[in-house]
């Protein structure tokens, strides 16, 4: 069976064909960050009109590229949320005009579950599972007892690892979006400035990272004051560090007091080559299976979102073409076989 998904919840226009669940035939991704780069920032009325503009071409390309007709093509996943509303919308839109064209039937399927079993294109996932999630909305650590069940143990009470990476990047006046860049100048750098750590409760699994940006600021305006040069480089590391150390070592207590049998690591911040390094080093030392999509599996990507609604298509749960977009869309409520399914 083919499924056909499609991805606009943010500023990647993709669509992508996979082949019985796993096996990517195309996954075409067209970037707006070219676009984007000049406001340093995502702005929500352009990245719609930008999805508008690409769409029909992109599934064209997709469709193109996997070497099947349109006739082979089983059900047309579309990413309903969370994300912004403008533009998941245009991917809604023409996921519902397709599966009603194609008469197949509808998933919506939720981003983050995407980023998730982004892992499923890779290898094996081994339940229980805890996946931690670092991406540009999204810190979280979510237990999977079982397939396609989410529960989410920890989260961010303030900005996302990838949000923070990107204000760090602003501060320090390196381009939009910043994390590659930071991530270069903290391998790049002789020495670090040690930046502080939010641990929070012992016993929480929560995160924090609006502090530690903070601090990376005041140490710029401080050397600004005293007209200093700014350590740019020393900075990155440092704040590359306490990240990397707060995120790793909550995955690994959790993993350890869920007595899960593998990490999965998600989401577009996992691109980040010291957090890949890291967690690889701490699963061997343990003896925890470890997965990490490559690089264009991490980042937003229609390939992911196939990958995740086929656990809907495999159980069955599809949606009618009266499916909304949703930009606070909620991951637990989006678990296999909890689906008030209306038909
Ligand atoms: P969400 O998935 O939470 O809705 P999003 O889709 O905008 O948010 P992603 O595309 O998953 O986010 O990830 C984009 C983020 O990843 C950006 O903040 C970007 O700076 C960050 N990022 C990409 N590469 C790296 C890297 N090498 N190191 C650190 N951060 C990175
Ligand atoms: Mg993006
Ligand atoms: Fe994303």
């Amino acid at each position: 069976y083919h499924l056909l998904a499609i991805e606009t919840s943010c500023d990647e226009t993709s669509v992508a064909v996979v082949r019985n669940g796993t096996e990517v035939l195309s996954n075409v991704v067209s970037s707006q960050i070219d676009t984007h780069r000049r406001f340093g920032g995502v702005v929500p009325e352009i990245a719609s009109r930008k999805h508008v503009e690409s769409i029909t071409v992109i599934l064209e390309e997709a469709i193109a590229e996997a070497g099947v007709s349109p006739e082979q093509i089983d059900a047309v996943a579309v990413t309903q949320g969370p994300g912004l509303v403008g533009a998941l919308l245009v991917g809604v839109v023409a996921a519902k005009s397709l599966a009603l064209a194609l008469d197949v039937p509808l998933i919506g399927t939720h981003h983050i579950a995407g980023h998730i079993y982004a892992n499923r294109l890779i290898g094996e996932i081994r339940y229980p599972a805890l996946a931690l999630v670092v991406s540009g909305g999204h810190t979280e650590l979510v237990l999977l007892e079982s397939e396609g069940r989410f529960r989410i143990v920890g989260r961010t009470r303030d900005d996302a690892v990838g949000e923070a990476y990107d204000k760090v990047a602003r501060a320090l006046s390196l381009p939009y979006p910043g994390g590659p860049h930071v991530d270069r100048m903290a391998h790049e750098a002789e020495d670090a400035i040690e930046l502080p750590r939010a641990w929070l409760e012992p016993e929480s699994y929560d995160f924090s990272f609006s502090g530690l940006k903070s601090a990376v600021l005041a140490e710029i305006n401080r050397a600004n004051m005293k007209g200093e040069p700014i350590r740019a480089h020393a900075l990155a590391r440092g704040f590359q560090e306490s990240v990397i150390d707060v995120v790793t070592v909550k995955a690994m207590r959790a993993a350890r007091e869920y007595g899960v049998r593998q990490l999965l690591l998600c989401g577009g911040v996992a691109a980040n080559k010291g957090l890949r390094a890291r967690l690889t080093e701490l699963c061997e030392e343990a003896g925890l299976p470890l997965l990490i999509p490559p690089h264009s599996l991490c980042t937003d990507n229609a390939a992911m979102i196939a990958a995740a609604a086929d656990l809907k298509w495999r159980s069955g749960e599809f949606d009618t073409l009266d499916l909304k977009a949703e930009a606070q869309l909620s991951l637990e409520d989006w678990s296999v076989g909890t689906a008030v399914v209306t038909e």
